[in-house]
């Protein structure tokens, strides 16, 4: 079962301007091999909403918001509810996603539920399965679409790990980004070494992305590079 894995007390870094609290929902419809969150991707442990309920209202006034984050925050069975719950305490809600559960990530635009979202663009269309596991390319791509013609904050990112994704396809996703009018900024991830062991026991990046390849027809932002 799907639920509440664990929650982050405090971050300043997470939701952009917002001081949040953080919480991993376990499970994922995805298999990144770089992904680090295994514990959480696999996990059972499950927190009970009202101990969250009970946390947030001891930090009315002080935080922002609330990051959804995981593992994969939409599969969770309840997640509307809970997102009403906390939104009526007044906090903003982030929602971090694969973009893979197109109708729930519209429900939630659409009942202002979610205040900013940050939407994962593994991979262009033709590496897509190779590096998610998950064939439904088809449903990230209707979710960017919404997003795009939506009002909701938004932001497209990436994960590089050399080994998986290099400059061409990364160019490839700029292009896409580019046809379909996306307007905001790509940001660029650079995988994090970490001691935790890996969904695809990947190691470190054999180079580094040339960033001086990176055709930017849009504002790019390099993260952690
Ligand atoms: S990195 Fe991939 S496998 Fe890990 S939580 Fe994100 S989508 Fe799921």
């Amino acid at each position: 079962m799907n639920g509440i894995y664990s929650i982050q007390k405090f971050s300043s870094l997470d939701f952009p301007g917002r001081l949040c609290a953080i919480l991993w929902f376990s499970g994922c419809n995805m298999r990144c091999p770089y992904c680090y969150n295994k514990d959480v991707v696999f996990g059972k442990k499950i927190i009970e909403e009202d101990e969250i309920i009970g946390f947030l209202k001891t930090r009315t006034g002080l935080l922002d918001g609330v990051t959804f984050t995981g593992g994969c925050p939409t599969l969770y069975s309840n997640l509307i509810n809970f997102a009403k719950k906390i939104k009526d305490m007044g906090f903003e809600i982030k929602l971090d996603t694969n973009g893979i559960n197109t109708e729930i990530i519209k429900e939630m635009v659409e009942n202002n539920l979610v205040d900013y979202i940050a939407l994962d663009f593994k991979a262009p269309p033709y590496k897509f399965e190779e590096i998610t596991k998950n064939n439904h390319y088809d449903k990230f791509e209707k979710t960017l679409e919404m997003l795009i013609n939506s009002n909701v904050e938004f932001e497209v990112r990436t994960t590089v790990h050399t080994d998986l994704l290099d400059e061409n396809d990364i160019n490839k996703i700029i292009k896409i980004l580019k046809d379909k009018s996306y307007k905001g900024k790509y940001y660029l991830q650079n995988f994090f070494e970490t001691d935790k062991e890996t969904i695809g026991n990947i190691g470190p990046q054999k180079r580094k992305l040339d960033r001086s390849q990176i055709i930017s027809s849009i504002p790019v932002e390099f993260r952690n590079f």
